[in-house]
């Protein structure tokens, strides 16, 4: 007869597995933070900081005053404070107001597609900071931030709710709690 120790594995905690696992993790995401440079999320060129790189940067169309203050799409020219857009007076919306961080083109879609579908979830404190500067004066008003929920299949599928994150991020900068 053998050692009984010898033959029956020693039983081992799982938290102790699950904790040795997390610790594997961290270790390989910082090891793959120094071998994979963070890269613009529009270009993929190597970039220093936060997502984009300074030429995409530049070529992001922020929207200024004036714009609708219903819809908060731009105009061309300033008609005066107060005016709402034609579009806004056809067809008034069920909200009060909108607003835009930026015009929705081939910088910008390229970076909601990347927060969407989950490759640059990092993006989420940088376009919340436009967010909540472009809302600044909704936000002023606001009791809370409610973000649209996602079907929960959906939210399965994807793992995380993009929407929510962004209130997250809209909150930090503006400090309006986010209700869900
Ligand atoms: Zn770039």
């Amino acid at each position: 007869m053998g050692d009984a120790a010898g033959e029956i594995p020693a039983p081992v905690s799982t938290a102790r597995l699950a904790s040795a696992a997390d610790k594997v993790r961290a270790l390989l995401r910082a090891a793959l933070d120094i071998a994979l440079p963070r890269l613009c999320a529009v270009c993929r060129e190597p970039v220093e900081g936060e997502g984009l790189c300074a030429s995409c940067w530049s070529k992001l169309s922020f929207i200024p005053r004036p714009y609708c203050e219903r819809l908060g799409i731009p105009f061309v020219y300033d008609p005066g404070p107060g005016i709402l857009s034609m579009e806004a007076i056809a067809d008034p919306p069920a909200y009060n107001r909108a607003r835009a961080a930026v015009r929705f083109d081939e910088i910008s879609r390229v970076l909601v597609h990347a927060l969407k579908y989950g490759d640059r979830l990092d993006l989420a404190p940088m376009m919340g900071r436009w967010i909540s500067r472009a809302g600044r004066e909704v936000l002023a008003e606001a009791d809370a931030l409610v973000p649209v929920p996602l079907h929960w299949r959906r939210l399965w599928t994807r793992r995380f709710n993009q929407s929510a994150m962004l209130a997250a991020a809209v909150s930090a900068a503006s400090g309006v709690p986010m209700v869900t």
